[in-house]
């Protein structure tokens, strides 16, 4: 069928959705609107002085989700650029003045760290929470009530805070566990059916065996941004000149429901029409409410308006030497929200992929929700390290303003109303009202186009 396809955000969900339209409906006519002057939205990355910068999301972790997004890394060619992280044995949370380690691999060495960092006692309070995991049964949707059942109000204060706070910006409390734990957003995902749909090619597969058998992420030789742009160029190649368009600097501004047509503003003002069978909205839910305003979608509208997002802001730091202790040997570290620091949590770039990086040089992600000054964050991170860390050959810093949807309990509920009825007037929301993480944000908008598919 000859469907005309909008699609508004040209992030990741947006390419996504406009990658699967073509697989799924090759006749369709794409169109893509996005109002900043570049494509991949939060994903960024910056090249500069032998070193990559990634600015927004840093890795692709290897999981349980995989297929939708290893099929269009195959069919846009983009495998042989894999590149795989070096496992380190522990990660690191910040606890009472000095950092503690827990193990990332199970094995003894990890184990009498965790003891000589932590005690015996506390060993044994994890061990004994474990099996509750498997058998629990509350009903509730706060993750800090389903915490507090299964590791008791200590370790829910030290552990989980440090984990989800680091992850989400806010308090297991405040949080729902279906959103964050249970992923029941995902409970789709058919590998079955997926195998059948989505086939590799065998170049691909044998590539992604070999490669990254043993590995828990990855990113791309040339960045992550390597991602959004070669879909891009992949849509270019494989498509009409009259079946698809984008436009940068263009913002969607209001959908005309009943019309079935999108008015647009251009860096110039200028205002323009498009009109579509469907639209895909792959936009945060406070751009779904200013395109919906002059509806009356109310009670969507003032749902839309409950969602609260939270920000961060990143520090890309780097040096042209090493400056971390030789015994430090994870992926960074967290740091407990009790804890009165600023920073959230560090991120060893340099550690985790240092093919990417040149030798011997260190690279490091910081993370806080205030605004402190560059010397301040040097000198906590200091004091977490245990050494004099300053002079960094650069540090590139990004505030994620409202970036992190705050995925409150009934959340999940919430939204399926919602979509439900956006569906039925022909609007589709996109992946990252439901996830953040890119594996699973890919296969949602995988899955949102083939329930259109008849
Ligand atoms: C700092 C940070 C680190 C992260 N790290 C990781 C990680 O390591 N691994 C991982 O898996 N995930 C990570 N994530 C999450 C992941 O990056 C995001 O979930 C994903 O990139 C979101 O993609 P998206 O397309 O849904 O949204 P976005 O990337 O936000 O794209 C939305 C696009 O829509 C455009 N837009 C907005 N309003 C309009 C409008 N009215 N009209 C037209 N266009 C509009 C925007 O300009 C933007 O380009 C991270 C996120 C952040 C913020």
């Amino acid at each position: 069928m000859s469907y005309k396809f909008l699609v508004v955000g040209a992030g990741l969900s947006g390419l996504s959705n406009a990658f699967f339209i073509k697989q799924l409906y090759p006749k369709a006519k794409i169109t893509i609107i996005e109002s900043s002057n570049r494509i991949g939205g939060i994903i960024k990355t910056r090249k500069e002085n032998q070193f990559i910068f990634e600015e927004g999301p840093r890795s692709i972790k290897l999981g349980k989700y995989n297929r939708p997004l290893f099929y269009m890394i195959d069919k846009i060619g983009l495998y042989p650029e894999f590149v795989t992280s070096i496992q380190q044995p522990y990660n690191y949370f910040y606890w009472n003045g000095a950092l503690k380690s827990v193990p990332s691999q199970m094995n003894l060495k990890t184990i009498s760290r965790f003891i000589k960092d932590n005690g015996k006692d506390e060993l044994f309070n994890l061990i004994k929470a474990y099996p509750k995991i498997l058998f629990n049964k509350i009903e509730s949707d706060n993750l800090g009530e389903y915490l507090d059942e299964i590791l008791g109000k200590e370790l829910t204060k030290k552990y989980a805070e440090t984990v989800f706070y680091g992850l989400f910006g806010e308090s297991v409390y405040r949080l729902s566990k279906n959103m964050c734990f249970q992923k029941v957003y995902m409970s789709s995902y058919d590998e079955v059916q997926l195998k059948k749909d989505l086939i590799y090619d065998a170049e691909f597969e044998q590539m992604r065996k070999k490669i990254l058998n043993k590995a828990n992420s990855y990113r791309f030789s040339y960045g992550l941004d390597s991602l959004p742009k070669r879909i891009l160029r992949y849509l270019q190649d494989n498509t009409k000149e009259k079946d698809f368009e984008i436009h940068l600097n263009t913002r969607g501004k209001e959908i005309d429901i009943e019309q079935k047509q999108l008015i647009i503003e251009n860096e110039n003002k200028e205002i323009k029409k498009i009109e579509y069978d469907y639209i895909f909205l792959n936009v945060p839910s406070s751009e779904i409410v200013s395109m919906i305003e002059n509806s009356n979608l109310n009670h969507i509208k003032d749902d839309l308006k409950k969602i609260k997002n939270n920000s961060m802001i990143t520090r890309n730091i780097c040096w042209d030497q090493k400056i971390l202790p030789s015994d430090f040997r994870g992926l960074g570290y967290l740091i407990n929200p009790n804890q009165n620091q600023n920073i959230l949590g560090m991120l060893a770039d340099s550690l985790q992929f240092p093919m990417q990086y040149p030798k011997d040089s260190t690279n490091l992600t910081v993370m806080t929700q205030k605004d402190v000054n560059d010397d301040q964050i040097l000198k906590e991170l200091s004091s977490h390290l245990g050494i004099n860390v300053q002079d960094p050959k650069m540090i590139i810093k990004n505030d994620w303003i409202q970036s992190f949807i705050e995925f409150q309990p009934g959340y999940f509920e919430k939204m399926q109303k919602i979509e439900k009825e956006l569906e039925n007037k022909k609007i589709i929301i996109g992946g990252n009202h439901y996830t953040m993480v890119i594996p699973e944000l890919v296969y949602l908008s995988y899955s949102k186009m083939k329930q259109l598919y008849v």
